[in-house]
């Protein structure tokens, strides 16, 4: 089939690649030249594994083109997916739709046969219904075309893998024609037995929305469980542990520390909130605001917990920080918890040395100040304490032993609760972690720890407000 990706960030990029890839002829179009320059050269503008051997296979083989014209993407097919970016407007919760409202405006003159556009991005529920209004609204008498929404739940680090072999595709449709036009789009995945759930288009917009919502629930459950544990002496690792073996727990996201960040996730349960009230039943989600303040806890609660093992003060103090990124395997700084504890602390006055694999452009476009370090030991040398933020692999095959020698003061926060613990106490570091007693007990001999981190006196939580990675902080 022919088709378009307008929009080719990390999602479109990933997607117009991957429909490539099982056999369509795909033209990606974006209005950023450089991205279009370099992923026609079959160039990944983006680190994502399994991506630049795809980009390079099928711009090679003909498949794959790229373009800036949406003139070019009208004539070229007549079904197109819309791939850009909903980011959070910066004076509300809301979504800011300006980007595929454009794309919808620019498209619908142009179209010159009867097309399907299908949205991917992510998208309050009701926008297909006002974006079939404004499509209608600007064709040439004649041409019929209708909208769908088509979610999409890739995970940044398996886009790859997750767009050929979704565990689901969701198709919110209004006619049977767009039905059968996305079956056969995604006809070799569905004879593989993806489950295809086709549905209206608002249920398929908020199904999108309600997993978001609900993977960032489980993630701020068990932070705050970590927050009780530290309270407390127990050990949230081993919560979760034993919470996990529970079928209908399960362990997946129930993993304590740092709390989500990103593209998608914090914006998403946003634009939730705000659409519910717009719905008039914001009180449905209001737990949501709750999930938010959690998660921006637990960066202000890793400051505290830094600023605690310091002494009290950071001031003039050498801070190591391995990871920059909101998430391994994957290059993306957008709303990175790392990056905000980063700022936070050389704010207060330390001298910080960031590592990360893969984000250190980004990460230095961001935020600029710190030392970005492309080397770990570089970054740990002399060290008072190191902070590990990201949960990259690279940082569980660390040596202790080694990077022991390096630092000034072998000092770790574990802010992911992914390091073997005692492997690093046994090679002489003081380890400590969100959730966990300073030592672990072990069975029986009753040696728990009740861990306070200290916080500002009489501050109170406020709710997160767009662009401030700490509003949910005390003031
Ligand atoms: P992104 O910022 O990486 O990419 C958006 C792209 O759209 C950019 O390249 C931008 O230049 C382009 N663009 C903006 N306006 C345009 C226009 N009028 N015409 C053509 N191109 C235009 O964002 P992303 O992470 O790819 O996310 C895109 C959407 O997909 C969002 O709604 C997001 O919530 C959703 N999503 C993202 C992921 C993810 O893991 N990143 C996963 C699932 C869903």
């Amino acid at each position: 089939m022919r088709l378009t990706v307008i929009g080719t960030g990390y999602l479109g990029a990933v997607h117009a690649a991957c429909m490539a890839d099982i056999g369509h002829d795909v033209l990606g179009v974006d209005t950023d030249p450089r991205k279009i320059e370099a992923l026609a050269a079959g160039r990944a503008p983006f680190f994502e594994p399994g991506l630049p051997e795809i980009l390079t296979r099928n711009t090679e083989n003909g498949r794959l083109r790229f373009t800036t014209s949406l003139n070019e993407a009208a004539d070229f097919a007549d079904l197109h997916f819309v791939c850009v970016g909903t980011p959070q407007r910066p004076d509300s919760l809301a979504a800011d739709l300006s980007h595929v409202e454009a794309v919808v405006d620019g498209l619908a003159p142009l179209l010159t046969r009867d097309s399907l556009v299908v949205g991917k991005s992510t998208v309050p529920v009701g926008t297909t219904r006002a974006l079939s209004r404004r499509l209608a609204a600007g064709l040439r008498p004649g041409v019929d075309a209708e909208v769908a929404w088509n979610p999409e739940f890739l995970r940044e680090g398996y886009a790859v893998q997750d767009t050929l072999h979704p565990d689901r595709l969701v198709a919110g449709v209004t006619s049977p024609r767009a039905d059968q036009l996305l079956r056969a789009v995604y006809e070799s995945m569905l004879r593989a037995g993806v489950a295809y759930v086709s549905t209206d288009p608002a249920t398929a917009e908020l199904v999108k929305v309600a997993a978001n919502s609900f993977l960032a629930t489980k993630i701020s459950f068990i932070n705050a469980m970590a927050e009780v544990c530290d309270a407390s002496g127990a050990d949230v690792v081993t919560l979760a542990e034993a919470l996990g073996h529970d079928a209908r727990i399960g362990r997946r996201f129930l993993s304590a520390g740092l709390g989500f960040g990103g593209g998608c996730l914090p914006k998403d349960i946003r634009a939730f909130l705000a659409r519910a009230e717009e719905l008039q039943v914001g009180e449905a989600v209001s737990f949501l605001h709750q999930i938010d303040r959690i998660n921006h806890r637990q960066r202000r609660r890793t400051v505290d917990l830094a600023r605690h093992v310091l002494g009290g003060s950071f001031a003039g103090r050498r801070v190591a920080v391995l990871g920059a990124t909101f998430k391994p395997d994957s290059d993306d700084v957008r709303d990175s918890p790392a990056l905000a504890v980063t700022a936070e602390i050389a704010a207060e006055g330390a001298e910080v040395l960031v590592h990360d694999p893969e984000g250190l452009d980004n990460a230095r476009t961001a935020l600029p100040g710190p030392t970005y370090c492309t080397d770990v030991t570089q970054a740990c040398r002399d060290a008072d304490l190191v902070l590990h933020l990201t949960e990259w692999r690279q940082y569980r095959d660390l040596d202790p032993v080694e990077l022991a020698e390096v630092v000034g003061a072998p000092r770790l926060i574990d802010a992911r609760n992914a390091l073997d613990s005692a492997l690093w106490r046994a090679a002489g570091w003081n380890v400590r972690a969100l959730g966990r007693p300073v030592h672990v007990p072990q069975p029986g001999s009753g040696d728990a720890l009740r861990v306070t981190i200290p916080q500002a006196a009489g501050t109170s939580w406020t709710a997160p407000t767009p662009g401030d990675p700490f509003s949910g902080a005390p003031k």
